[in-house]
């Protein structure tokens, strides 16, 4: 059942459409309520029961003393010099978490937090210095995407649409995988869902093998994060996911996977200087992939404060995925973004209290 708030009352936004069906059964209403109301919440954006007039007075009054929608309040929107936008997100419980809204030319994702801190502890990643404080529920999932669309259609004449969802912000998606499933369930259902197509959304796991089917059951994008060549690398850079499953064995499970028609892995590597980036890691991992439908993302390290790990030059880099490439391996570069507001990828948790930009006016 989806979480149920301190005063008791169901939370709309974490209920997905079959749990829905039996709520509006259990009341004696008729079952198209069901997506009466979920279609306010996801399509109209609805915060507030009160607003849903298509139900009587009556029913809104009685729907509002069950149930609640927990929509999730940005505080603060940091603007990078690269278009990046870093949202920061208070939750009901007060806790805040990190969103961030990357513009490229044809799309707009969104990169959604799935736990406050992160059940992990890789040594790179400054979301793992917080520990874990808590997961999240599926509406703080989906409500991050929601907050943002208001924010967007509040600030701009001709509110540039999301387009993309990416799992990548702070926490481990697969250690809270049931709101991960209901939240995803919600964003692709198309008659009272987000609508949207489930190859717009990927999930980015460090690696918890046994809850994969879970995520490409839903067809929609897995990407892992390999960030090795090596089990020892990976044991050193990783110890927390290394200890589910190795580098090797990760890759087995890969191998042996049924995947969507047409569809393959995304790996992630995140390159460390004098780590992991040599020509040979680049000629090994090329190896060890053989045989997997995949692409290579290389994600060269983003600077977290106090961290003794470094960025490659950019020789490196280019050397590392030409290797790959020459091996017949589709490889991206990807570009760090939003790393003036600390909102790239493994910068996200320090200045969740400290930041000083503020909400603009509507
Ligand atoms: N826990 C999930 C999703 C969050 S991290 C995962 O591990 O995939 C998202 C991506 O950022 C991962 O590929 C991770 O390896 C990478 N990452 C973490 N810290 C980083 C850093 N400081 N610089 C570059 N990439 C980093």
């Amino acid at each position: 059942m989806p979480p149920v708030t301190s005063k008791n009352k169901l939370d709309l936004l974490s209920t997905t459409k079959a749990e829905m069906d039996i709520f509006i059964q259990s009341h004696g209403w008729k079952p198209y309520r069901a997506e009466q109301i979920l279609r306010w919440i996801y399509q109209r954006g609805v915060t507030q029961i009160d607003h849903m007039s298509d139900l009587s007075i009556h029913d809104r009054t009685y729907l509002a003393s069950i149930a609640t929608i927990n929509r999730p309040t940005i505080t603060s929107v940091l603007q990078s010099q690269d278009g990046t936008t870093k949202f920061l997100i208070q939750l009901h419980d007060g806790a805040t978490i990190e969103t961030i809204l990357i513009p490229e030319r044809d799309r707009r994702t969104v990169c959604l937090s799935t736990q406050i801190g992160c059940s992990l502890d890789c040594k790179f990643c400054l979301t793992a210095k917080l520990g874990l404080k808590r997961n999240m529920n599926a509406g703080e999932i989906i409500g991050q995407y929601l907050s943002i669309q208001s924010y967007l259609a509040k600030t701009y004449k001709k509110p540039p649409r999301l387009t993309n969802v990416v799992m990548m912000g702070m926490g481990e998606p697969l250690a809270n995988i049931d709101p991960v499933r209901n939240a995803i369930q919600n964003m692709i259902h198309g008659r009272c869902g987000l609508g949207l197509s489930p190859r717009r959304i990927t999930v980015s796991t460090a690696g918890i093998p046994n809850k994969f089917y879970d995520i490409l059951k839903l067809d929609v994008n897995l990407a892992i994060s390999l960030n090795a060549s090596t089990n020892e690398q990976r044991r050193a850079l990783m110890p927390a996911a290394n200890r589910l499953c190795s580098l090797s064995e990760l890759l087995d499970v890969c191998r042996t996977l049924p995947l969507p028609h047409r569809r393959r892995f995304t790996f992630e590597y995140v390159l460390l200087r004098r780590v992991n980036d040599s020509p040979e890691d680049a000629v090994r991992l090329a190896r060890s992939l053989r045989g997997i439908p995949c692409m290579v993302n290389l994600i060269p390290f983003n600077e977290i404060p106090g961290s003794s790990y470094a960025k490659p030059d950019e020789t490196t880099v280019r050397t590392f995925q030409n290797i790959l490439i020459q091996q017949n391996i589709d490889t991206y570069l990807r570009k760090s973004k939003g790393p003036d507001v600390l909102g790239a990828c493994g910068q996200l948790g320090t200045n969740t209290r400290e930041s000083s930009c503020s909400m603009p006016k509507n």
